[in-house]
């Protein structure tokens, strides 16, 4: 009988043992966040992304099970800078979780830690488009940026569950390293092209295009979110043809129309880049990203001879 209830009490204090270290909670607005919060996290954390990485994230479809997610989250890593502020709001507020409410123990603004582009100097008028008053919220196309978020997962996580940062710590350090490495890899395949002049459909890549020595001069878009119209094609086409640009990168949830039309008068290839993990199906990772992307650009560059 004394057996028994001493192996009962073993059982109640292994259930709160597992209680103590159940898993980190984490909804991130898009895959890339949710990559790198796996990173750190492990097995210490679940962790879901909102948005698909195939999706514009400007304008992601809210879907009422967004809500059900976010209500049962312990942490919401977003990235911030405006990027989610046509649907991400209402869903927080409707969550009814206080948790991860902005003044909230988990609420992450990835993009606080992060180096930001395109930060607009002076007033900001609608006639400039669909400019982010914050800066370029494509900040994650940027080796640097990944290591600066993930070490900002890394002390949210700690300070979340205190118990498990050790093992957060070591999982920073060894995703650092791994990082560190891959960037040698990256820059040195690009490295023969440094300097090379492209066009992007949206303003999604000046962060890539700075890391990797890339010179974007001009988008298929007038403005930022403004859909191609004609007297700016036509222009870009000249300054394309002046300037002997080869390559157009366009992010996957836009219409190929324009840039085609663009690339059969300039004799340019259009190369359709995810700008995100999950854009495509084997990139299923943060360093999966750039090695798609950089192997994709490097081809095509020297099968344009740029
Ligand atoms: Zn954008």
């Amino acid at each position: 009988m004394k057996k028994n209830i001493a192996g009962l009490m073993l059982l109640v204090a292994l259930s709160f043992a597992h209680v103590a270290s159940a898993a980190v909670k984490v909804i991130t607005t898009t895959e890339d966040l949710a990559a790198i919060v796996k990173e750190i996290g492990g097995d210490r954390v679940s962790v879901e992304a909102l948005a698909r990485g195939y999706q514009d994230p400007h304008f992601v479809e809210a879907k009422p099970s967004f809500i059900l997610k976010l209500h049962s989250a312990d942490l919401l890593v977003l990235v911030g800078r405006e990027l989610e502020v046509a649907w991400l709001p209402p869903l927080i507020t409707q969550s009814r979780n206080t948790k991860i409410q902005p003044a909230g123990m988990g609420y992450l603004d990835a993009s606080l830690t992060a180096r930001i582009l395109d930060i607009p100097t002076g007033q900001i008028t609608r006639a400039m488009g669909d400019v982010h008053p914050q800066g370029n919220p494509h900040y994650w196309l940027e080796p640097g940026n990944g290591r600066r978020v993930a070490q900002a997962v890394q002390q949210k996580l700690t300070a979340l569950s205190a118990a498990d940062a050790a093992y957060f710590s070591q999982r920073y350090a060894d995703f650092d390293r791994r990082l560190t490495e891959a960037e040698k890899r990256w820059r040195a395949m690009i490295a023969p092209y440094k300097g090379l002049k492209i066009v992007t459909y949206h303003r999604s890549w000046p962060n890539f295009a700075d890391a990797f020595g890339l010179d974007v001069i001009g988008y298929v878009e007038p403005k930022p979110g403004i859909p191609p119209s004609p007297a700016h094609t036509l222009a870009l086409i000249e300054q394309m043809k002046r300037q002997n640009i080869k390559i157009i990168l366009v992010e996957p949830y836009f219409d190929l129309k324009t840039p085609n039309a663009i690339a059969r008068d300039t004799g340019a290839q259009v190369l359709v880049m995810p700008p995100s993990v999950g854009g495509v199906k084997e990139v299923t990772n943060y360093f999966q990203l750039f090695d798609y992307d950089l192997n994709l650009l490097v081809s095509a560059i020297k099968q344009s001879g740029a």
